[in-house]
């Protein structure tokens, strides 16, 4: 060993003297003092291999270096990692966001089911064990028109369960131009070999015939499976078999028809271009034995997966061990419940994400402009003169893999500053703020689409702004 790394690990601080700097003791409150001392430890390690690698130099003071990282790691820890933030993107239903804002309504429903204990499982008028599922079962079903239904942990659950319940170790077939991949680990072809089943693919990526599934199927197929092909869309020459032949041709043969809808919507959008994306009920109406929908995209819920449809095929979908594992808990099902019944009495305006979809570009024009001026008003306060501010139109997106290559026209304020410090710059310091901001970036400017603001957030980006401008220059 060199003789200057030598040194440089002889003057390394020991344990004791950094557990007795200033800064340590609140968080040795928090995170306690066996968790402190081995982040210290993973930071000496750390700086140890750099040292020995020649990652470091050797020349900087040791002791800076071991307290700088250490607490910004241990600061790091000591936070909670799941936080609330502004989604200021334009994209509504967004998974790395959370997807869904609940209501007022659903999170009293929250507290209220999980403070104490709760009739979960429980039958008032009996006395005795009830169903889980029965709470929502009843108004979903009538809400959509299917016979019977069962909710689970969330789609890519449903899609599973209803796969391995249905059509183990026997055959599913599926059109080539819908092996979608949703996002992360989702797979169609995946989930399908995951569960038992046995995939056979017909068609070709852009044209699949109704005489494609008849010539494929045998003694050995179960189950005829379309997938909603949420998050892409083929153009030019494209030809697929649609759900009303599927399902009737599924019947005539005695095999069952599923449809994995992707979002699952309730009622219609009622928002102009995004018309056309079918409603849970239409697909169960023109002959589909089976549907799965995602209960946190369109409808505005929290994360669930719904199955519904004909009542023996629920039934033996209960049954299967998979259901257990899949099942949901009592929070979510008191939120959903709430959702369910704000659509029943016609108040879906007040479910966030549809209100985020209806929303009058009017309405987000006037909001625009009035953040556009309390931002103004706020750098002229600060006296920052090297920043632009205008409201701009927006491409809003729907989110969540449903309506792919669809725009929502929107209005947003754009900022940019005329002293090199770049949108990118700028974001990352968003992020870092006490509540975080994640706007999106145009042209080197950063962009806050005011769509996907929930009430008071508005306040929140001045917030962020102004800890953004007085940290350190603001400037540069
Ligand atoms: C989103 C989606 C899924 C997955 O649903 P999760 O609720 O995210 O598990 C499955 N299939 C389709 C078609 C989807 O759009």
């Amino acid at each position: 060993m060199k003789d200057e790394v030598r040194f440089f690990f002889r003057s390394i601080p020991p344990m004791e003297e950094l557990l007795r700097l200033s800064w340590v003791e609140p968080f040795e409150h928090e995170l306690g003092r066996d968790a402190v001392k081995s982040l210290f430890n993973a930071v000496l390690d750390d700086i140890r291999n750099e040292a020995r690698n020649g990652k470091i130099r050797l020349d900087l003071s040791v002791r800076d270096i071991v307290e700088r990282r250490a607490h910004s790691l241990i600061r790091q820890k000591a936070t909670s990692n799941l936080r609330a933030i502004v989604n200021a993107t334009g994209v509504v239903v967004h998974t790395n966001l959370g997807r869904s804002p609940l209501p007022p309504e659903a999170l009293d429903a929250v507290v209220n089911v999980s403070r104490g204990y709760s009739t979960l499982e429980y039958s008032l008028e009996e006395g005795t064990r009830g169903e889980r599922n029965a709470h929502i079962e009843w108004l979903l079903c009538n809400m959509i028109g299917a016979e019977a239904a069962l909710v689970v942990n969330n789609n890519a659950g449903a899609v599973l369960l209803v796969l391995a319940a249905l059509a183990r170790d026997k055959e599913v077939i599926v059109s080539r131009g819908e092996l979608v991949e949703i996002g992360g680990a989702f797979r169609i072809p995946d989930i399908l070999s995951f569960s038992g089943a046995r995939m056979v693919e017909v068609g070709c990526t852009n044209c699949t015939h109704l005489r494609d599934y008849k010539d494929a199927v045998t003694d050995e197929t179960a189950l005829l499976l379309k997938v909603h092909p949420s998050n892409f869309r083929i153009d030019g020459f494209t030809e697929s078999v649609s759900r009303e032949e599927l399902a009737t041709f599924a019947r005539s043969r005695g095999i069952v028809c599923m449809e994995d809808l992707g979002s699952g919507l309730l009622e219609a959008t009622r928002v102009q271009g995004l018309d056309d994306e079918p409603t849970v009920a239409k697909s169960l109406e023109v002959g589909v034995d089976l549907v799965t929908f995602s209960g946190d995209k369109l409808l505005g819920g929290p994360q669930i997966g719904c199955i519904a449809g004909k009542r023996e095929l629920v039934e033996r979908i209960r049954n299967n061990p998979l259901a257990r594992a899949l099942r949901v808990d009592k929070m979510t099902l008191a939120a959903f419940e709430v959702i369910l019944r704000m659509y029943r009495r016609g108040r879906s305006d007040a479910i966030p994400t549809v209100r985020m979809l209806r929303v009058e570009r009017k309405e987000l024009e006037v909001r625009a402009q009035m953040l556009t001026e309390s931002i103004v008003l706020l750098l002229s306060e600060l006296d920052l003169s090297s920043f632009c501010v205008q409201s701009v139109e927006t491409e809003d997106t729907v989110g969540g893999g449903a309506f792919p290559a669809r725009n929502l026209r929107g209005w947003g304020t754009a900022l940019s500053s005329n002293a090199g410090l770049s949108a990118e710059r700028l974001s990352a310091r968003l992020r870092a703020a006490s509540i975080p901001v994640i706007a999106s970036i145009r042209e080197n400017r950063l962009i806050f689409h005011i769509r996907t603001l929930q009430e008071g957030d508005e306040g929140r980006i001045l917030d962020a702004l102004r800890e953004t401008f007085t940290r350190g220059t603001g400037e540069n």
